[in-house]
């Protein structure tokens, strides 16, 4: 399978930095194939300008949420349908970010997931505890819930794919140990397993803190498929380095 290194701009870089970043990644695209996929998910607002400077490149452009519904009165929302328009191949929904900060629970996100593959969009699904749930030993059957709850049954390994970004660990520095990782991969891959015909086939990506002094290893984890990268997404050496890392 190949992996996939997603990068998460979250609201970062003006236009001119987002080109800038843009024809750093794409000048090392044109040189070498990293051995994986690659994506960039800016803010909504920087879609189309970023989407003209990659059109012609192997690297995919996604939006960071989507609204469930097609069009209406949702002010300061975007659709799926949307984002499909303006080029988007991708969309991350469920982020921890929105999680918290927008009060998104699961029936929301497995709403917004089903729009986005209606609309032709892979969708990644993010999924991960708090320190406060890891610390009362939750993780698991926290992350179970989310995946069973979040991930829609119109879910395809092509359509779909999975995330675990442990929320302490966004941002922060702090990663989880290499056998916390596999052990949390090894369980969301039996749980999509025992759903769908095809669940073993889907990618898993690791979040949290990854950069180019960690990937290797965590990318070498047995049911790990890739990385969504936050921080580490925003400078041209580490994001490269850390597909590179694969
Ligand atoms: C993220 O927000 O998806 C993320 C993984 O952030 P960071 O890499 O900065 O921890």
């Amino acid at each position: 399978m190949r992996p996939l290194i997603a990068g998460n701009w979250k609201m970062n870089n003006l236009r001119s930095e987002a080109a800038t970043l843009v024809a750093g990644l794409m000048e090392q695209r044109a040189e070498q194939d990293p051995g994986c996929d690659m994506l960039v998910c800016p803010p909504f607002v920087s879609i189309r300008p970023v989407g003209d400077l990659i059109e012609n490149s192997p690297i995919a452009l996604g939006g960071q949420d989507c609204h469930s519904e097609t069009a209406g009165a949702h002010t300061g929302d975007v659709s799926a349908t949307m984002l499909a328009d303006a080029g988007c191949e991708f969309v991350i929904v469920g982020h921890s970010e929105r999680r918290a900060n927008h009060h998104e629970n699961d029936e929301l996100i497995a709403s917004k997931a089903k729009a986005a593959i209606s609309n032709g969009l892979t969708v990644v699904v993010c999924v991960g505890e708090t320190l406060e749930q890891r610390n009362a030993e939750k993780t698991l059957s926290i992350v179970e819930n989310q995946v069973t709850n979040a991930v829609p049954d119109n879910a395809t390994a092509k359509n779909t794919v999975v995330a675990y970004e442990p929320v302490w660990a966004i941002g922060t520095g702090l990663t989880p140990t290499i056998e916390q990782i596999a052990e949390v991969h090894d369980h969301i891959c039996g749980l999509l397993t025992a759903s769908f015909t095809d669940g073993e086939e889907f990618r898993l990506l690791y979040g949290g803190s990854m950069n180019p002094g960690n990937a290797r290893e965590i990318l070498a984890v047995e049911n790990v498929n890739g990385g969504l990268v936050g921080g580490a997404s925003l400078k041209v050496e580490d994001f490269w380095a850390i597909c590179t890392s694969v």
